[in-house]
């Protein structure tokens, strides 16, 4: 990598070390020309798959509509940020996992009220209802009987 202070084509790693629960490599650098020293930070490159609509459209994934869809849901219950952020993780691990560069929306709904289902009975409810707009009863008797198993 080049040197950022006098551009030399030689830079040598002085230290090497794991961050950020070892998703990324953080190393600090030294120009062998100018002596200075600089860090840099090296991780996966993690793209998400774009959303297939049920139109047909597609869309960029959006991660902060995921999220305030979740918040919403979880709203005067008991559920943590945390808890809320590992959920999103966890949907985010599992569409890149899929290795597809789409994947429809439904299977991100169907993601996130897997998740729900597990933090909070109600908050898994209130977001199956709006998600689904439950077209005909038996959805929603389907979703009741989710949360008896
Ligand atoms: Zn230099």
């Amino acid at each position: 990598m080049h040197c950022p202070f006098c551009n030399a084509t030689d830079t040598k790693v002085i230290d090497s070390r794991l961050v950020g629960e070892g998703h990324q490599v953080r190393r600090r650098r030294e120009c062998t020309e100018c002596h200075e020293r600089f860090t840099t930070f090296e991780g996966a490159e993690l793209v998400m798959p774009r959303v297939i609509k049920r139109d047909g459209t597609r869309q960029p994934f959006d991660e902060e509509k995921l999220r305030s869809g979740m918040l919403k849901a979880v709203e005067k219950r008991p559920v943590s940020i945390d808890q809320i952020e590992q959920a999103m993780n966890k949907i985010k691990s599992t569409l890149r996992a899929t290795g597809e560069r789409e994947v429809p929306s439904e299977m991100i709904g169907n993601l996130m009220m897997e998740s729900l289902i597990e933090l909070d009975k109600v908050a898994y409810i209130r977001f199956a209802s709006v998600y689904r707009a439950f077209e005909d009863v038996s959805e929603f008797g389907e979703a009741i009987a989710k949360l008896q198993k």
